[in-house]
């Protein structure tokens, strides 16, 4: 059976976005790592409603839960409502990233769906054409 990768929901989101930047070295090698495996094989993932498997190396990573679990669950409904997948549905990696462009490119609504992010400033410069 192949590698499934755990992801909270709106990590599908900010993995277009994914430049080097983040909470610590040891993140962003984590973050490049599972994106390169996700993007060169295509896995299956599974959404998750807490910790994922870009999380596993984040310093604000609290024994499985975010030190900022309040905002970032804000995140993850809103990107769940776009996408209409719920928690626990397994779908390819490909499937993911074509409903972020279709549901969140398409209809331009990162703006509201990144509401009070503090990376939002890189990623509103993204050319989100290019996904
Ligand atoms: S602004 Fe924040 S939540 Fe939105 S895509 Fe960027 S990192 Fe993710
Ligand atoms: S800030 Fe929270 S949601 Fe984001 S990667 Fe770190 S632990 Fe995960």
């Amino acid at each position: 059976m192949s590698e499934i990768i755990l992801i909270r929901p709106h990590h599908g989101l900010c993995s277009q976005f994914f430049v080097g930047n983040g909470y610590s070295d040891e993140f962003v090698e984590n973050m490049t790592n599972v994106l390169d495996k996700l993007n060169t094989q295509n896995l299956t993932v599974k959404i998750v409603e807490h910790c994922d498997d870009i999380c596993s190396c984040c310093p604000k990573n609290m024994g499985g839960m975010c030190e900022n679990e309040e905002s970032v669950i804000q995140h993850d409904n809103k990107c769940l409502e776009e996408y209409g997948y719920k928690v626990g549905d397994e779908i390819l990696w490909n499937d993911l990233r074509e409903k972020v462009v279709s549901k969140i490119k398409a209809e331009n609504k990162l703006p509201s769906v990144c509401q009070e992010c503090s990376w939002g400033s890189i990623c509103e410069k993204f050319d989100i054409e290019k996904l």
